[in-house]
């Protein structure tokens, strides 16, 4: 009973604290059953239960309550001998060719996170291509390859892809992906049953390093220190780095100069949202894995658009979402319809609804029609200015619940009835004039997305 009560908070707690965070610690946490009103774990430090509790303790009990779990302790068990790193599906890694060379953890590569199931769009597509130039060069060509992004758009499938591409090319090559958290991890480990001289070897003998959302070591100094003579030293020996971060080397607060400057040495490629585009092509990818293991049912037409239209660009969701809706016609026998898609993700499609704001639109709507921010909320009344300004004001009227006085302070501070004749010309003007109406299109799509 309470063993599958665990399954069932774990499965919550995957959407709750992010796949990786997930996979690194939780994963790795075995249940032991419940005595009295604790939840008892074996894990395998107590540096780990000391981290689990702090970071998820919160998040672990109040996953448990949702699922009638009266839980108010967590206890935790050291059982040392528990492998520290999680092993999904652990590429061979042939014996070094150098009997000195040390093994490696095991890599966690995913093997749905390949170059043929990413699928490329105009905002990933200078990623994807240095991806897999680093993939399929000889030799080193920027070190460090720098991706960067907000969450969900791609960044650890690349990372997998890479390391894939490099291993199917030339298993023998030292490949290790980890990240930064579990770097982390396996530094303090390190430290604190005094095998540094292990740890330092290990990170050195690589002949390529990912390191995964290397925001994380921000305000962390002795790693960030580690990290750093990490870095210099498969540097100096020309070995391949490849790094990514939610966003880039400049803007991450908390690290040091000399990181930073290291980190912009190579080749820094963001991955922008996605766009309709992208997202359609995107669902038809995984619609038709989704169609190979669920021959039987059927996809109504409009489906994906509808999703591609409504869903944030988080593709992270648009996936979930998708496997959602196949997951429950296939238990309901019912068609993947847009009246399912309505039902079943109701949730979602509020959420990517209620997300824009104001100063959201203000801002997009100023980039969309190459004017700055202060313009369009300023006094001018040109007309290159006064329409984009009333495009806004329109948007934010049929975008957010704002009130209209609401509307006109965030406008520099505008009367409201300013804010009504905006929205009644907007609205007349898209009537008639299809320029403007496509425009209003485009821009709901970007805002929405
Ligand atoms: P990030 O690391 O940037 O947060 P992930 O790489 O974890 O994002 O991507 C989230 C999910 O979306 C993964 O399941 C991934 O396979 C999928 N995904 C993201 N971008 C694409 C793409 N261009 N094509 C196919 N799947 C994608
Ligand atoms: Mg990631």
């Amino acid at each position: 009973m309470s063993e599958a009560m665990w399954t069932t908070v774990k499965e919550d707690l995957r959407g709750r604290i992010g796949r990786d965070s997930f996979r690194n610690w939780i994963e790795q946490m075995e249940f032991c059953g419940m005595t009295d009103q604790s939840a008892n774990f074996s894990v395998p430090s107590k540096f780990f239960a000391d981290w689990v509790e702090r970071s998820f303790g919160q998040q672990i009990q109040s996953a448990f309550w949702d699922h009638g779990g009266k839980v108010v302790r967590l206890e935790f068990q050291i059982n040392e001998v528990t492998a520290p790193a999680p092993v999904k599906e652990a590429p061979k890694i042939a014996a070094p060719s150098n009997d000195e060379l040390p093994d490696l953890p095991s890599n966690t590569l995913d093997a749905r996170y390949k170059f043929d199931r990413f699928v490329v769009g105009k905002s990933n597509e200078l990623a994807f291509a240095a991806a897999k130039r680093v993939a399929d060069g000889e030799g080193v060509n920027f070190n460090p390859l720098f991706l960067y992004s907000g969450v969900g758009l791609g960044k650890t499938h690349l990372m997998h892809a890479i390391a894939w591409g490099i291993l199917e090319r030339d298993p023998s090559k030292r490949v290790l992906f980890l990240s930064a958290e579990q770097f982390m991890y396996r530094f303090v480990q390190a430290l604190r049953s005094k095998t540094m001289q292990d740890f330092k070897e290990i990170f050195r003998s690589v002949d390529v390093l990912l390191v995964d959302d290397v925001q994380f070591i921000a305000g962390k100094d002795s790693t960030q220190d580690e990290f750093f003579y990490t870095f210099n030293a498969l540097v100096d020996q020309n070995k391949q780095i490849i790094i990514s971060a939610d966003r880039a080397p400049g803007d991450i607060e908390g690290i040091e100069d000399r990181i930073r400057s290291r980190l912009q040495w190579g080749l820094m490629v963001d991955i922008h949202p996605t766009d309709y585009e992208l997202r359609l092509g995107i669902l038809q990818s995984k619609a038709e894995f989704q169609l190979r293991d669920h021959p039987h049912l059927a996809l109504e037409e409009g489906v994906l658009e509808f999703l591609a239209q409504r869903i944030s660009s988080n593709v992270r969701v648009l996936e979930g979402s998708l496997t959602r809706l196949f997951a429950y016609a296939d238990l309901t026998g019912k068609p993947v319809s847009l009246d399912l898609a309505y039902d079943i993700l109701a949730d979602i499609l509020r959420v990517s609804k209620t997300k824009v704001t104001v100063e959201h639109i203000i801002k997009k709507t100023a980039e969309f029609n190459n004017i700055r921010v202060s313009d369009l909320i300023g006094a001018r009344r040109t007309q290159a200015i006064a329409r984009p300004r009333q495009m806004a004001m329109y948007l934010a009227k049929t975008l957010t619940t704002k009130s209209l006085p609401d509307i006109g302070r965030a406008f520099g501070g505008r009367d409201h009835t300013t804010v009504i004749h905006a929205v009644r010309k907007i609205e007349d003007l898209s009537r008639h004039d299809s320029e403007m109406a496509e425009s209003l299109e485009a821009l709901r799509r970007q805002l929405e997305a």
